[in-house]
């Protein structure tokens, strides 16, 4: 049913990216991360329920604390807030009326201002997007849309599951499957970081580490600790940085590549020598064709691993922008098959990166561990700019259920889908 979904989707896709990078591509020449123009994004919540035990208020409260898990981080300016209600029970009879459809290829309802969060009570509209039963283990999705060309979002919505599955979940877990899904509204994809890469959804996910190491932002609903990895804080803070992030952060940027080649779509983390923080990005994550990465890094010192991604992560699990089918770059030479390669640098792995504030260490990464460091380069903002007095403008009068005016065709990207398998 994914496939069929992104055929769909297809229709207006003209460059997208899922990384802990950017969820979307766009902007003029195709890779822009694109983000929210006014980092003080509204949300517009539904007025009905969460499934069978959660009313309304109750559900709300979560909402609201899965805004202030990503409002409190503090080199980001994202804030998130709730906005006026939409005052309707929004479920599998009218979601065509709020969210786009899965089933028409018109982009419609994405032209009002609004960003609704959906409690989708009892699954039904899950089983819209992705097919009968699929909210048996889909949690949430969400997605925002734009316009070909452009580099800022105009509009996104949520949906979250609210059926009561096999293993009923909690209100922490679905205070964090929000905030994913919040993620990927405001921009940010999936994040491998340095889980296992041999994790299998039905036989051992969210086994192979701690709860603690898995980033909010992966694939899977594996953290239960309701604040957010360092990764997902290093992804947030790329796309909406405070105005001192660059100042007060250290930059590791390079290339990763396999006998002189760009390796494109590829895991990459690196991880702190004193505190074990992990940050992760995937190869090429700008798609421009080189193996570019980068990451904005505490002062510190780093080694540096690169992995491929796990090949279960595509279509609505995707990381990165080379995972959208099973055959993707991501999952063919060089990229796929990667068990681990630590970066050596000409020495004994691993190789130690000095990262310093106001500063980018440069790196070749060779996928046999070799390569080379450059200490004290200049610092490249790769950030989006953000205007807090930008507004969403209602950009087409032909509203209503049916198609949009033309010129409103905007790209729906890639929708995510956040799994959960009940033997947790
Ligand atoms: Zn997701």
């Amino acid at each position: 049913m994914l496939k069929q979904l992104y055929t769909l989707f297809a229709l207006f896709l003209s460059a997208s990216a899922m990384a802990a990078g950017p969820l979307v591509l766009e902007g003029p020449a195709g890779n822009t991360p694109v983000s929210y123009n006014n980092p003080n994004i509204s949300f517009n919540i539904e007025s009905g329920s969460l499934g069978p035990t959660r009313d309304n208020d109750a559900a709300d409260q979560l909402v609201l604390d899965a805004f202030a898990l990503w409002n409190n981080i503090p080199t980001s300016i994202i804030n998130l807030s709730q906005a006026g209600d939409i005052p309707v029970d929004i479920d599998g009879s009218n979601f065509n009326s709020y969210i786009p459809g899965p089933a028409n290829s018109a982009i419609h309802n994405d032209n009002d201002c609004l960003n609704p969060v959906v409690y989708d009570s009892d699954g039904s509209i899950i089983d819209a997007f992705f097919g009968t039963g699929a909210s048996d283990t889909v949690v949430g999705f969400a997605a925002s849309s734009l316009f070909i060309g452009q580099s800022y979002f105009t509009e996104g919505f949520a949906v979250i599951n609210g059926k009561t599955l096999s293993r009923p979940l909690t209100d922490n877990e679905l205070t964090l499957i929000i905030a994913h899904e919040l993620g990927h509204a405001f921009g940010l994809d999936h994040s491998q970081a340095n889980i296992d890469n041999t994790e299998s959804f039905e036989i051992d996910s969210c086994d192979s580490a701690p709860n603690l190491a898995y980033p909010l932002m992966y694939p899977w609903a594996c953290r239960d600790n309701q604040n957010a990895h360092p990764d997902d804080e290093a992804s947030l803070s790329m796309l909406y940085p405070v105005a001192d992030y660059y100042a007060t952060h250290g930059q590791l940027s390079g290339t990763f590549l396999s006998a002189g080649a760009p390796v494109l779509g590829a895991n990459l983390w690196v991880q702190d020598t004193s505190t074990g923080a992990a940050y992760s990005i995937v190869s090429d994550y700008l798609k421009q064709g080189t193996g570019f990465f980068s990451l904005m890094l505490p002062q510190g010192t780093y080694e540096l691993h690169a992995n491929s991604i796990n090949d279960e992560f595509f279509g609505g699990s995707s990381v990165g922008p080379y995972a959208s089918d099973m055959n993707d770059l991501s999952f063919q030479a060089p990229a796929n098959n990667i068990g681990q390669v630590t970066f050596a640098a000409g020495g004994a792995p691993p190789a130690l990166l000095t990262i310093t504030s106001g500063e980018a260490t440069v790196v070749v990464f060779n996928k046999d561990g070799s390569g080379s460091i450059t200490l004290g380069e200049p610092i490249a903002d790769l950030s989006p700019t953000h205007d807090t007095a930008a507004v969403c403008t209602i950009t087409s009068s032909g509203g209503g259920g049916g198609s949009p005016s033309l010129p409103l065709l905007a790209a729906l990207f890639c929708i995510p889908a956040y799994r959960i398998f009940s033997k947790k």
